[in-house]
């Protein structure tokens, strides 16, 4: 016998979703529409768009260090 059922994932509603893949963290900023960009080597940064901001994390060797 197989096993059967597919529930579905349950959404997360309205807002940005936090993003964690082990090397950059993106924290929404309660109270804001600004996101924080923490790059690993230590640099924070806060962006209203999430494109700018990973074209900044991307970019990390432009933070120093
Ligand atoms: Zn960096």
């Amino acid at each position: 016998m197989s096993a059967a059922g597919a529930p579905g994932a349950v959404g997360v509603p309205g807002g940005p979703a936090p993003v964690d893949d082990g090397v950059y963290r993106i924290h929404w900023v309660p109270g804001t529409d600004r996101l924080l960009a923490v790059c690993f080597c230590g640099e924070k940064r806060e962006f209203e768009d999430p494109v700018e901001l990973w074209d900044w994390l991307l970019a990390h060797p432009e933070h120093g260090a």
